[in-house]
């Protein structure tokens, strides 16, 4: 995370202090550094472009669908992976090219099917025989071609949070193994319906390379499977998921350091490098889904102390930032490491950060050892750039906050804090 750094016991975004952005925009405030996002799609990408397979690099869009980021992304060449109709009109609208969106999901409507369709996406991630069958209706009635991709459930377990595990038995995603070469089966029967890849995403946050390894293990050896029934598959995808760090990405002698259960984060790029010896034997066209790594670690969430409480058996920095600002915390008891926007030497005193929602699950942070904090201290909740905004929520009728880019010594408003009279529109 280099493109936000302490100076002279100052939070930096790139050229800008931390505070000064705070002053300017206010608070709760996603600042994001446009560099740290380049730099990862970079980082993700390069292995790809090296390997000389051809390759779609798709930005699961629901990490972080603000515009500029948007464009961003797809100004790199970047495509796109939409879960919603929503997504697809945003992934349109901010140059993502038809040829290069994906789309996946468990439960798509007739209706998104429909606008998909019309658009000529290059390809359905399909999640069930029922799927595919809605699918090849609309496209016959439309008298168009549905490409598809078949996502297979492979039952790997990606050793991270139960609630972000996608690829095992348990999980409504993809199809089971016992099922799976029945439904390529039927499904490459099926009229307007173009089969052409296989797809897996076991899940997210995956911080080691061996679930990747196994995942695309058990896609080469299926698709040999399914070549003997004489379909031709094209694509192979194997998802996003790629992990980022969430502990001691700040580190100072005014910040404690943090206990972490994970002794190795893999590079980015180690993720896509570790397969792709595999993958150039399959001699296939790559997809891959990248969300949370081109993002999470290119945004803050910055915010405001209101009080300090002294509970009997804890205390509380009760704050302007609350779960409908970021709720990771609430929702996958996700750890984010939490820093003064200015250090000083006060010591550490341990304490619940929490928000101003009327909820017991709105905490920013539980049992956390950091410097004494009093009223109209700003802090920085760190790695925020995936899933921050994009979960962001009306809860308790509170406004979403602002998000600002910062890029070298420039900074752009991205998105206005909402006022209270859009809460009725
Ligand atoms: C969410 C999702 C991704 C991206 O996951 P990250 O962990 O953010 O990289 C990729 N593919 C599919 C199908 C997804 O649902």
């Amino acid at each position: 995370m280099n493109h936000f750094y302490f100076k002279d016991n100052q939070l930096y975004a790139e050229n800008f202090l931390v505070d000064e952005l705070a002053k300017e925009y206010g608070t709760p405030l996603y600042i994001y550094s446009k560099n740290q996002i380049l730099k990862n799609y970079r980082e993700i990408n390069q292995p790809l472009v090296n390997s000389k397979l051809d390759f779609i690099n798709c930005y699961a869009i629901k990490a972080n669908s603000n515009p500029e980021i948007l464009k961003l992304l797809a100004e790199e060449g970047a495509g796109a992976e939409v879960a919603s109709g929503g997504e697809l009109y945003l992934a349109l609208k901010f140059g993502y090219l038809r040829n290069k969106i994906t789309f996946t999901g468990v439960g798509k409507t007739d209706e998104e099917i429909e606008y998909a369709l019309r658009e000529n996406i290059f390809n359905f991630t399909v999640e069930s025989l029922q799927e595919i069958k809605v699918i090849s209706e609309i496209a016959h009635k439309l008298g168009v071609i549905a490409r598809i991709s078949i996502r297979v459930n492979p039952d790997i377990d990606a050793k991270t949070h139960p609630y972000i595990t996608t690829g095992m038995k348990e999980n409504k995603f993809g199809i089971d193994s016992k099922d799976i070469m029945d439904v390529f089966k039927t499904a490459n029967e099926l009229p307007n319906i173009d089969l052409i890849g296989i797809h897996s995403h076991i899940g997210s946050q995956i911080t080691e390379v061996n679930p990747y390894i196994e995942a695309v293990k058990y896609l080469g050896d299926l698709i040999e499977k399914v070549e003997k029934l004489g379909i031709n598959i094209r694509y192979i995808n194997f998802g996003g998921g790629f992990g980022v760090q969430y502990k001691n990405i700040l580190t100072h002698r005014y910040i404690p350091t943090e206990e972490d259960e994970t002794t190795r984060y893999s590079p980015l790029g180690e993720h896509v490098e570790s397969v792709l010896k595999m993958l150039s034997s399959y001699n296939k066209k790559l997809v891959i889904e990248p969300g949370r790594s081109l993002v999470a670690n290119a945004g803050i969430l910055v915010g405001k102390v209101l009080y300090t409480k002294q509970g009997e058996l804890k205390k509380f920095i009760i704050t302007d930032t609350g779960m409908n600002d970021l709720m990771r915390p609430c929702l996958y008891q996700a750890y984010h490491q939490v820093v003064p926007t200015a250090l000083k030497d006060t010591g550490f005193e341990t304490v619940d950060i929490v928000g101003p929602v009327c909820e017991t699950s709105d905490f920013l942070a539980t049992k956390r050892s950091i410097q004494v904090m009093n009223r109209g201290d700003r802090f920085a909740v760190l790695t925020t750039g995936a899933y921050g905004y994009s979960l962001s929520s009306n809860y308790n009728a509170r406004l979403r906050p602002a998000e600002v880019l910062v890029d070298g010594d420039k900074h752009y408003l991205i998105r206005e804090r909402e006022k209270v009279e859009e809460l009725h529109i």
